[in-house]
C-alpha cells in the first residue's frame, strides 16, 4: 500500500497549504486505468485562474497530459517539472482504506498514488503556482508537465509529449520522480533529497506452452503444458543473477547504510565502501527486497494464464515474467534454457514482449545540472 508523510511539521505555509488541496483533489480520481483529464481539469482552471498559460493535451480520449508554463526572465532555458498522475490499478489488493478517497491516520496519508506519483504533481503546481504569483520572475521558464500512463511505459504521456508537443516541454534541466526525500522518524526534518543518476529498466517475457486441449476428465498423459509451465518458473523464482555494486550507486548504497541495522547496514557499508560484495555480505543484502534489488538483476513472474474454464484443458499455457535489470540481461532465456524446454521447438515459446533501453548513467557529483541545482537551492 502506498503511503506518504504528510509531513505535519515541516508544512506550514501557503504553499504547503494549496499542494495539499491539490493532492486530496488528485486522489479521489480513479486514474488506474487512463481518466487524466477529469483529475487535471481543475488544475488547469486553477493555472488560468493565476494568469498562467496551462493547456489540456489528449493522447486519447480521457488521456490528458497537463503542460502549463510560468514565464521567466528567458535568461536561461526552462525548468521542466516533471510528474505522472496516472496510477497502477487496486483489484485484488488488501487495502484498509478506500483507496480513492484520502485517509490521514497518526500523521500519514493513505490513498492511491500519494507517494507515486501524485503528491510530487501537487507539488510542482503548488511551487509553479507561488512561482506565477510573485512579483519577482524567475531566471528561466518553469514548465509543469503532468503526465498520463507512466505506469504503463508512458506511452499516452510523456514520450507522446515528446514526440508530439517537444517545443512545450523542451528544457535545459529535469526534474522529476525516481529519487527519495527521506524524512527523521519523528518527521521534524527532512533528512536527505536523493537524486536518480540512473534507472533500471525492464524487460517482459512471455512464456508460452502449446497443449492439445480437449476436456478436463481426459488429463493428457504425456505432456501437460500447464507442468512444464511450471518447472520452466520454479528455475525462474530460484534463479539469482550476480551482484555487482555500480560505482554510480555508491553513494546511494552507503546513505541506506546510515538508515538500516545491522548485519545489513554493516553489509551496506562494506559495499559502498570497497564496490564489491563479499559471498556473507552477499547472503545478507540478498534478504532484503530493496538493497537486493540495487546490486543485481532481478526477474519474477506476475501473470499466469491457462484455459477459459475450470473443466477445459488449456491449449495455451502463457505466464509473462518480468525483469528488472541494470545491464543486459536475458533472465527468462537463461533460467529456462534447459533442454525439457528447448526439446520441441514451436510448442514452447519464449518471447521478449516489452523492453525499454537503459538510459545512460551519470555521476552524482559530475553532472552540470547538479551544480544547477545546487544554486536552485539558494
Ligand atoms: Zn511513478
Amino acid at each position: 500500500m502506498l503511503l506518504a508523510l504528510t509531513c505535519a511539521a515541516l508544512a506550514a505555509g501557503p504553499v504547503e497549504t494549496e499542494a495539499g488541496e491539490i493532492l486530496d483533489q488528485l486522489l479521489r480520481v480513479d486514474t488506474s486505468h487512463g481518466n487524466e483529464t477529469a483529475a487535471l481539469q481543475p488544475l488547469v482552471a486553477r493555472f488560468q485562474r493565476a494568469g498562467v498559460q496551462a493547456q489540456l493535451l489528449e493522447s486519447a480520449p480521457g488521456r490528458g497530459n497537463l503542460v502549463a508554463r510560468v514565464r521567466g526572465t528567458g535568461a536561461k532555458r526552462p525548468l521542466l517539472l516533471l510528474a505522472h498522475i496516472d496510477v497502477v490499478p487496486v483489484e485484488g489488493q488488501p487495502w484498509t482504506v478506500p483507496p480513492f478517497q484520502p485517509t490521514e491516520k497518526d500523521g500519514y496519508l493513505y490513498a492511491r498514488g500519494v507517494s507515486d506519483d501524485k503528491a510530487m504533481a501537487a507539488a510542482f503546481t503548488a511551487i509553479a503556482l507561488e512561482a506565477a504569483r510573485s512579483p519577482q520572475k524567475l531566471g528561466r521558464d518553469l514548465i509543469v508537465a503532468l503526465t498520463a500512463g507512466e505506469e504503463t511505459g508512458g506511452l499516452a504521456g510523456a514520450r507522446w509529449l515528446a514526440q508530439n508537443h517537444r517545443d512545450l516541454i523542451d528544457a535545459e534541466l529535469a526534474l522529476n520522480e525516481g529519487g527519495a526525500l527521506v524524512v527523521a522518524p519523528d518527521l521534524s526534518r527532512m533528512e536527505s533529497v536523493q537524486i536518480g543518476v540512473a534507472e533500471k529498466t525492464f524487460q517482459s517475457y512471455a512464456l508460452t506452452v502449446k497443449g492439445k486441449g480437449g476436456h478436463s476428465s481426459v488429463p493428457p498423459t504425456d505432456s501437460d503444458p500447464v507442468v512444464t509451465l511450471a518447472r520452466a518458473l520454479q528455475r525462474i523464482g530460484e534463479l539469482r543473477f550476480p551482484a555487482k555494486v555500480l560505482p554510480e550507486s555508491r553513494e546511494g548504497i552507503a546513505l541506506q547504510a546510515l538508515r538500516e541495522k545491522p548485519p545489513l547496514s554493516t553489509a551496506l557499508e562494506h559495499a559502498a565502501r570497497s564496490g564489491a560484495l563479499s559471498p556473507q555480505d552477499d547472503a545478507v543484502i540478498g534478504k532484503d527486497r530493496l538493497a537486493n534489488a540495487q546490486v543485481r538483476t532481478t526477474c519474477v513472474t506476475t501473470m499466469l494464464k491457462a484455459a477459459p474454464q475450470d473443466n477445459v484443458l488449456p491449449t495455451t499455457a502463457q505466464a509473462t515474467v518480468n525483469s528488472a535489470r541494470p545491464t543486459p540481461a536475458t533472465c527468462a532465456r537463461s533460467a529456462s534454457n534447459p533442454t525439457a524446454w528447448a526439446a520441441r521447438p514451436g510448442r514452447r515459446t519464449i518471447n521478449a514482449r516489452v523492453g525499454r533501453r537503459t538510459g545512460r548513467m551519470s555521476g552524482a557529483r559530475s553532472s552540470g545540472w547538479a551544480k544547477e541545482c545546487a544554486s536552485c537551492a539558494r
